[in-house]
């Protein structure tokens, strides 16, 4: 007898070299997709945000593609707990098929539903897709998860065989889409409650078409990423981490282009892409890290917290131009070079001397490639709570980071216009110059340092220190 299945899509938003449609395509006759805007995450967002808007232009082009080759994507809206068993039902699909994902609520809410499948006798599949190796591939010699990157990245590589990043080849398959013949509707943004956002006018490169595009762009640049990599205002990085994170592209392709190409460039890279699987399966392993410091001697640390400075940091107006431009770049784009977070996170914590979780919230609201384990690995990292953490006494100087990854300052000019016409001595301390531009007022045309990193420093040591002893 044929049997049916369902492909979910979640943050795997693409059909090319796709683990959960490949193996569903392989074990079953008719595949039906479906993806469901989820209420239970959507209702908590405001109501204009640009990755509900990145989302939506991925999925409709998702549907496209799948229209051209004559089957369709269903678009559901509400509690995937509820819809997905009902339509795998309605459908009378044998198996669900899905990418696994370690984020807690997520692994919830799959727990949920495969439950409720297993009451009707319908079969749920979560696959490995979105790394190279899954949570417990990488252990240690004692079966313990690795906490510290380097030897994670050392067992990464050595494990390391072509067949796992081999791509999943579904193209032969096709046939066994499921048909439609009418158009299923998508709701608009409109309909799911959300409202257009400066999404189209950032010209961000979009669903699958866009990731190709940016892919191909940076393949051209990688010979140079590990000399450009931590420059803001040059184009050195690849840009993909949102389309990482919504899975318009696949990881399995990524390592390949990066062991391909070789070089000292597309090494880097790929370490890069180490660290977000060392910090996915460090989510899953340590799950209760996504709210409190990893490190437990810095849970509890007496944080001043105080607001005004905080509101400061989030729009730009610390008086550090760095700290300031790329807190605007944030908030201009939904993104921030990988530097400035690391920048702007010692900031918050060490300097002004607020709780990481503060800032690490305005994070998730705000980028584009908001992910869990990358953004609290990455505020922990900065706050020395982390597992493999910069230690507590080494503390960024925003001014001469500034002067170190911003030499000339144009990044700075970029973001903070009211510094445009400060010279490239004076536009990383404007406090300290002894001359400033004529008609350029500190303190009216752009504000005093918010704190005096010297003393913060000190109180920052003295704070965590405590805690040594
Ligand atoms: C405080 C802080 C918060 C961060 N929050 C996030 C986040 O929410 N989402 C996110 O994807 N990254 C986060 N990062 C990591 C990093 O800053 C971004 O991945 C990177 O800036 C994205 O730009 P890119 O795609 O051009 O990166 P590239 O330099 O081109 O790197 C390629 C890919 O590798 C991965 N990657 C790179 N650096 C890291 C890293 N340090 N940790 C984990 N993965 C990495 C990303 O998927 C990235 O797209 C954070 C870092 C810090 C310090």
């Amino acid at each position: 007898m044929p049997t049916r299945a369902l492909c979910w899509f979640r943050r795997d938003l693409r059909l090319d070299d796709h683990a959960p449609l490949s193996q569903a395509l392989i074990n079953h006759d008719e595949i039906h997709c479906v993806f469901v805007f989820d209420t239970t995450i959507l209702d908590a967002l405001p109501r204009q945000d640009r990755r509900v808007e990145f989302i939506w232009h991925a999925v409709a082009e998702l549907k496209e593609t799948l229209r051209q080759q004559g089957s369709d994507l269903i678009v559901e809206h509400g509690d995937p707990a509820t819809l997905i068993p009902r339509l795998a039902h309605r459908l009378g699909a044998h198996a669900v098929y899905c990418a696994e994902d370690y984020e807690p609520a997520a692994r919830q809410r799959d727990t949920r539903v495969a439950e409720t499948l297993k009451q009707a006798g319908i079969a749920f599949h979560a696959l490995k897709d979105q790394v190279i190796f899954a949570k417990d591939e990488i252990l240690t010699a004692a079966g313990r998860p690795y906490t510290v990157f380097t030897p994670y990245k050392n067992a990464w590589l050595a494990r390391l065989h072509p067949r796992d990043y081999a791509t999943w080849e579904s193209k032969t398959l096709v046939s066994r889409l499921a048909r439609h013949d009418d158009t299923l509707v998508m709701p608009s943004l409109d309909q799911l409650g959300f409202g257009d956002t400066d999404l189209c006018t950032l010209r961000l490169p979009l669903g699958t078409s866009g990731a190709e595009t940016l892919l191909k762009d940076f393949l051209e640049r990688m010979d140079d990423y590990a000399q450009t990599r931590d420059f803001p205002g040059i184009k050195g990085v690849s840009y993909l981490s949102p389309h990482l994170r919504f899975g318009t592209l696949s990881i399995r392709r990524l390592v390949k282009h990066a062991l391909e190409h070789g070089g000292d460039g597309a090494s880097t890279w790929l370490s890069e892409l180490i660290w977000r699987e060392f910090y996915q399966q460090l989510l899953w392993h340590f799950p209760h890290a996504a709210t409190t410091s990893f490190k437990p001697e810095y849970r509890d640390l007496a944080f001043e917290n105080d607001t005004a400075r905080f509101e400061a940091w989030r729009e730009g107006a610390t008086g550090y131009p760095i700290v300031d431009a790329a807190m605007r770049q944030l908030k201009r784009s939904g993104w921030m070079h990988n530097r400035l977070r690391m920048i702007v996170a010692s900031f918050l914590v060490k300097d002004l001397l607020i709780d990481w979780r503060w800032g690490e919230r305005h994070f998730a609201e705000l980028l584009l490639d908001f992910d869990l384990a990358a953004n609290n690995g990455g505020w922990q990292w900065a706050a020395s709570t982390g597992c493999d953490a910069q230690p507590y006494f080494r503390i960024f100087n925003p001014v001469t980071q500034s002067e170190r990854f911003d030499p000339e300052g144009h990044f700075i000019r970029r973001y903070v216009p009211e510094l445009a016409t400060l010279d490239k001595r004076a536009i990383h301390a404007p406090w300290k110059a002894k001359v400033l531009p004529a008609g350029f007022t500190l303190g009216r045309d752009y504000p005093f340092p918010i704190v005096d990193h010297a003393a913060q420093r000190e109180k920052a040591l003295a704070l965590f220190g405590k805690r040594e002893g």
